[in-house]
């Protein structure tokens, strides 16, 4: 199982190979080569990305106030319970139409590495 929070969901989807470090973005590469294979658990905290951050503080992520309004944003729209496990290719469903309008500028468009995200 892959835990995932809530605007990761957009990382992944969006992820070129872009990261904080060489740990991360390795660690980003291989969950998203396991993200059809496995059943993916939505949270709002730490998750399996969190896990190779440098970001990740003892209690808490350096950029807690932006990542938690960005988890609350795309949580709003995709309307996925937390804590509850779905397959990939339904959240894959939900995601497109949100890609497809462009919505992500509604979640993160602040975040440090929007221009990837296109
Ligand atoms: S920046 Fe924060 S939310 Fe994003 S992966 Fe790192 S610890 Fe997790």
């Amino acid at each position: 199982m892959i835990k995932l929070r809530y605007h990761h969901l957009l990382c992944i989807y969006y992820f070129k190979g872009y990261g904080y470090d060489e740990a991360f973005v390795e660690n980003m590469k291989d969950i998203k080569s396991r993200l059809y294979d496995e059943n993916i658990m939505i949270t709002s905290s730490f998750d399996d990305l969190c896990k190779c951050c440098p970001n990740k503080l003892n209690d808490k992520c350096k950029w807690e106030e932006k990542v938690n309004r960005y988890d609350n944003n795309i949580k709003a729209i995709l309307k996925l319970d937390e804590n509850t496990t779905y397959k990939y290719k339904d959240i894959n469903t939900l995601l497109n139409p949100v890609i497809s309008d462009n919505h992500r500028c509604h979640v993160c468009d602040d975040c440090e590495w929007s221009e990837y995200c296109k």
